[in-house]
């Protein structure tokens, strides 16, 4: 298009070499719009990718938890009645408050899965509670079902340090 023969063509007016310029340009934007669009939904999906990937992660996580909330149970229906030492009817005790503690921590980690869940349904998981900025992906693969961003979660800590909760 930059050759002089072709722009030197006669009778070839100098507004309509102007057009054909400007239509080159709009269709090299266009091009250069479909390819960003193009990128655009290659990220959508890369996203969908992933969701669905924490979405296996938690799912699994949470059937861990409710698997491992049913042996803690049934671990914790044996007869006192069959054991006549005290030292040992003690032993036992501890071992169930140790359970529970357990079983505790399991059910707060399951509220928290279950949250995440839900996120994913409603179209809000990745995101920060706080700042609203996307959550790294590496630190939803260690904590997937956190809810915020390393930035907020370190700024929270610091404060709650600094009050001495
Ligand atoms: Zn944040």
């Amino acid at each position: 298009m930059f050759d002089p023969g072709v722009w030197s063509i006669p009778g070839v007016s100098f507004w309509l070499k102007v057009i054909v310029f400007l239509a080159i340009c709009i269709v090299t934007i266009c091009l250069l719009n479909f390819k960003l669009i193009n990128l655009n939904f290659k990220e959508l999906i890369m996203i969908q990718k992933d969701i669905e990937h924490f979405k296996k992660i938690l799912t699994n996580q949470l059937k861990e938890l409710l698997i491992h909330a049913g042996n803690t149970v049934s671990g914790m229906i044996t007869p006192k009645e069959n054991l006549p030492d005290p030292a040992d009817r003690a032993t036992i005790d501890t071992d169930q408050n140790f359970k529970l503690l357990i079983r505790d921590r399991d059910r707060q980690l399951a509220v928290k899965i279950s949250k995440a869940l839900l996120r994913i349904e409603n179209g809000t998981f990745g995101i920060c509670d706080k700042c609203e900025e996307e959550i790294a992906f590496k630190r939803l693969e260690a904590r997937p079902f956190t809810t915020q961003c390393i930035d907020c979660k370190t700024k929270e800590e610091t404060y709650e340090n600094s009050l001495g909760v």
